[in-house]
C-alpha cells in the first residue's frame, strides 16, 4: 500500500517500509502539502494530527488517526485497520532510510563494503540502489522478529 506518514510518525514509517510499503516521509512537509500529497499520489495519510485528520476527511482524502504511544502500538492499529501482513520478506522490502525498493545483493560483490565478520557469518544481502545502505538479517533480526509477534498479539487486542 502507498503511505504519507506525518513528521511524528517516523517510526511507523520505517516498520511499513520494511514491511514493504510505499511510505512518502519527511520532517519538512507542512500540513498543506502533506494533504496535497496524499491527494496526487493516492497515498493513504498517517497522522497523530487530529485536527489534520479532519481536514483529511472532509476532503475525502482516505486517513487514518493513529492513536497509540509506542511504534508497535501504531503499527499494531494500522496493521489491523488496513489488513497488514506483519512478516518482512525482504525481497519485497522498502529501505527504512529513503523508500526505495531493496535489492538482493550477490555475498561477493559486497566484499569490500562490509565487516569481515559480517561477511563471514552472513549469506544474504539486500542493498538499496538509493542511498547504498546494505541490509542482512543479523543480530538485530530476534529484535526485530520480537516486536512484530508483539505487535501481532497488540493487534488481536485491539
Ligand atoms: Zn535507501
Amino acid at each position: 500500500m502507498k503511505f504519507l506518514a506525518d513528521a511524528m510518525l517516523g517510526k511507523l514509517a520505517r516498520w511499513l517500509r520494511m514491511l514493504g510499503h510505499d511510505v512518502v516521509y519527511s520532517v519538512d512537509f507542512d500540513d498543506a502539502e502533506l494533504l496535497e500529497l496524499a491527494k496526487t499520489e493516492e497515498r493513504v495519510l498517517l497522522t497523530r494530527d487530529l485536527e489534520l485528520y479532519k481536514r483529511a476527511i472532509i476532503k475525502g482524502l482516505d486517513a487514518y488517526y493513529v492513536e497509540g504511544k509506542t511504534g508497535p502500538e501504531w503499527l499494531a492499529e494500522v496493521a489491523k485497520r488496513y489488513s497488514l501482513q506483519l512478516e518482512i520478506d525482504m525481497d519485497k522490502s522498502h529501505c527504512p532510510i529513503c523508500n526505495t525498493k531493496l535489492v538482493a545483493a550477490p555475498k561477493e560483490q559486497l566484499k569490500n563494503e562490509l565487516e569481515k565478520n559480517t561477511y563471514t557469518y552472513y549469506d544474504k544481502f539486500w542493498k538499496c540502489p538509493n542511498c547504498g545502505q546494505i541490509y542482512w538479517q543479523g543480530a538485530h533480526w530476534k529484535q526485530i522478529t520480537a516486536t512484530l509477534s508483539q505487535v501481532q498479539q497488540k493487534r488481536r487486542c485491539l
